[in-house]
């Protein structure tokens, strides 16, 4: 039989019209992975025995105990819907979101999203960030409203409450829909009556919708009763779940050759009436490849597998990629696809699918990969999370030290999110990521799946450095002194900041243009027209005239000022929001005497000793808290927030539960879990999410300042001017 649906799978891959490449989004503990696993069961690609008990796609073992789906593997099913077969290929995105990255580069890849939703707890916080996510990459959503059986069996609710529990479900996602895309609104509005909503219990494999209804005899009167009467199992046999759900997705989500034509010009920012736009936008099987990896994921027989969606082209054993953001050309050794955890190899794969390809070594997550050497990339992913927290790890037993760096490597490859740095100070080898929960699940990963016995530091929080007034114009001057740069620094507007980051203005793009936009965004006129360099949310603008041998010297400048962004004058940290400006320079005639040795520290201590100067300052990152409890626990939850140095937004009541949205420093948020869960007896639903960088408090700078120096080793003084000029 596996061989049948294989030859199905392999037939269907040439009709795009019959694919649908699809993601299913959900708050935590929605049943996202028991939607996922009876859905596979339903279309014959695992036993149903084993849904629900086996967490399918979770084959990560430490995602099965926590029961959080950490890593999108893809897995395609085949499905009959009016006596035709489709192909389905549904890509599991993350739904934690200490994972945010993942779920924004699984996105790409789909066209349409099920949006699940508990019926007994209704939209909460991270159903809306991931929705979010999905509808900025233009994805379409249908919405499955799961759960169903609590309401009845645990709320004992009425037949009407049922109702309209449903209708303040889908008017809250509408009216979210129409918040983030008021655009695709009319388009995209869940409708109950045109079956973009099904109802059901993804646990006991039944769902109905308004079409399942007209075909079966079995609404919502029905379901009403025989849930009253504890007989799920008739409903799934009349009503089943994979039916009713894959149907909604066959009907409402778009095929790629529908979803490529709406999506390409939203994700792909290069000329459209290139031959690679062209394909792309028609789906091409014939056109150029092009292909966007979502993933790698590292299998222990085949080695790192780099997961994609082939938006034109036809990929074969053997043809040769351009992997644009590391301008490497790796051959891909072969081509396959996942039925579940299994990957198999096929001859080729047209455009429309999603792939799993061999031999893409210098792949990762988020490469653009081409047989056109120089197309335009997709657009670089937005992060709407940044790495934060960090801890130290070492291998247990110094031998295994070699070991280590491999697979720190090979994670950060998987996970771009995930940064590896070595601390040139102490030797340690420093993991980065979004929150402390993402670094203890890759921790956990090094134990298990690598086998590797690791020690760790307790996680810290990484600042940046910033000022927040402007410094003197400061001389920076090379160790020959034949060269001198004379520089001023000050805060650099945030919104010049997001227009560099979402991509909106770049150092490609026209310069008219581009001036036009940072002068709107705050620069002035003779800044907006100088501008050399973007990095990490910094600018560096020149201002100078006519100053001899400056176009051949800028580019080692800003190297000087891109090494001063990435470790800073007060304690090392990242530099964010800074504004560097070179008023005036000196340059020697000869080439020789302005190396890098030269240049490079001059330009680099003129930053620092200018940051000194402007009211230097640290930001810290926040977290946006959303706590779930019942009313009589608030005083409970409002004194941990306020012990934290934390911050109370709003407090919602709904019932006898009342949720508290807070915000606080991610640094005092480390332990938060435990704290909570013995301050409410275990009663609390809560979740955090990035909520950006601020000012640390004037009083505890200090504090903080000489709290990373110590770990790093540096001098226990504030640092002075001094220190960096010669
Ligand atoms: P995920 O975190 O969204 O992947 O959620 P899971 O699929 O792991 O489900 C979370 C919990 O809810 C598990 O204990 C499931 O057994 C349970 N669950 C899932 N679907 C249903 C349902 O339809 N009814 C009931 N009563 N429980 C469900």
């Amino acid at each position: 039989r596996a061989k049948k649906m294989v030859d199905k799978i392999k037939e269907l891959m040439y009709k795009p019209e019959k694919i649908r490449n699809m993601g299913i989004v959900a708050h935590i503990d929605h049943g996202k992975t028991t939607l996922s696993d009876n859905l596979l069961a339903g279309a014959g690609m695992i036993s149903e025995e084993l849904a629900g008990r086996q967490l399918y796609l979770d084959f990560d073992s430490q995602e099965q105990e926590r029961g959080i789906t950490i890593n999108s593997a893809s897995v395609s099913m085949v499905h009959e819907y009016g006596g035709e077969d489709y192909l389905i290929n549904l890509i599991d995105t993350p739904g934690h979101v200490d994972f945010g990255g993942e779920v924004t580069r699984a996105m790409r890849a789909v066209d349409g999203v099920i949006v699940v939703v508990d019926a007994v707890e209704g939209i909460m916080p991270q159903t809306e960030t991931v929705l979010r996510q999905a509808l900025r990459e233009n994805v379409k959503p249908v919405l499955f409203v799961n759960k169903v059986d609590r309401l009845i069996r645990e709320l004992e609710v009425s037949p009407e409450e049922m109702q309209k529990r449903f209708v303040k479900v889908i008017a809250d996602v509408n009216k979210f829909i129409k918040s983030v895309k008021p655009e695709k609104y009319d388009e995209w509005k869940l409708d109950v009556t045109n079956g973009s909503v099904a109802f059901g219990s993804a646990l006991y494999n039944w769902a109905v919708s308004v079409p399942s209804m007209k075909e079966t005899g079995i609404g919502f009167k029905e379901v009403y009763e025989y849930l009253k009467a504890d007989d799920s199992k008739t409903l799934a046999k009349k009503s089943p779940l994979y039916k009713v759900v894959l149907d909604m997705v066959i009907r409402h989500l778009p095929s790629p050759i529908e979803a490529q034509k709406k999506r390409i010009p939203t994700i792909w920012k290069g000329d459209i009436n290139s031959p690679v736009g062209q394909a792309m936008l028609n789906c091409d099987p014939k056109g150029p490849v092009a292909l966007m990896i979502t993933k790698i994921v590292t299998d222990p027989h085949a080695g790192e597998i780099a997961v994609g969606r082939l938006f034109s082209g036809t990929l074969k054993p053997g043809t040769e990629l351009y992997i644009l953001d590391k301008k490497a050309k790796n051959r891909a050794q072969t081509v396959g696809l996942f039925m579940g955890p299994r990957r198999v190899e096929v001859d080729e794969i047209p455009a429309g699918n999603i792939v799993a390809l061999v031999g893409l070594k210098d792949a990762s997550a988020g490469s653009t990969c081409s047989t056109v050497e120089d197309m335009e990339p997709f657009e670089s992913i937005k992060h709407f999370s940044e790495p934060v927290v960090t801890m130290a790890i070492e291998a247990k037993n110094p031998r295994d030290l070699p070991k280590l760096i491999e697979v720190l490597r090979k994670l950060a490859k998987e996970d771009p999110t995930l940064q590896v740095t070595l601390n040139e100070e102490t030797g340690e080898h420093l993991i980065s990521g979004m929150g402390e929960l993402h670094l203890e699940v890759k921790v956990e990963r090094i134990r298990r799946d690598f086998g590797l016995e690791v020690k760790t530091s307790p996680p810290i929080v990484v600042f940046r450095e910033t000022v927040t007034g402007t410094s003197p114009v400061v001389e920076g001057k090379s160790p020959n002194k034949h060269n001198r740069f004379y520089i001023v620094v000050e805060p650099c507007p945030e919104e010049v900041i997001r227009l560099f980051k979402e991509g909106e203005v770049d150092m490609k793009m026209d310069k008219k243009e581009r001036r036009r936009k940072l002068e709107e965004a705050g620069l002035s006129g003779e800044e907006a027209a100088g501008i050399q360099e973007y990095f990490e949310g910094n600018i560096f603008v020149d201002v100078t005239k006519g100053i001899q041998y400056l176009n051949e010297t800028m580019e080692l400048i800003l190297e000087g000022f891109r090494e001063a962004m990435q470790a800073g004058p007060i304690a090392r940290e990242p530099v964010y929001g800074l504004k560097v400006k070179l008023v005036d320079c000196k340059l020697h005639e000869d080439a020789v005497h302005r190396g890098p040795a030269q240049v490079i520290p001059a330009v680099r201590s003129a930053i620092f000793a200018a940051m000194l100067q402007a009211n230097p300052a640290f930001l810290e990152p926040y977290q946006k808290v959303y706590i779930t409890v019942p009313q009589e626990m608030m005083g409970a939850v409002t004194r941990e927030i306020q012990g934290r140095r934390g911050q109370v937004l709003e407090i919602n009541s709904e019932g006898d539960m009342i949720t508290v949205v807070a915000k606080a420093p991610v640094k005092e948020m480390f332990g938060f879990a435990g704290a909570i869960r013995s301050a409410t007896s275990g009663k609390a639903i809560w979740s955090v999410e990035f909520a950006g960088f601020e000012l640390v408090p004037q009083n505890l700078f200090e504090q903080f300042v000489m709290e990373v120096r110590q770990r790093k080793g540096l001098k226990l003084e504030f640092p002075k001017p001094e220190d960096f000029l010669g």
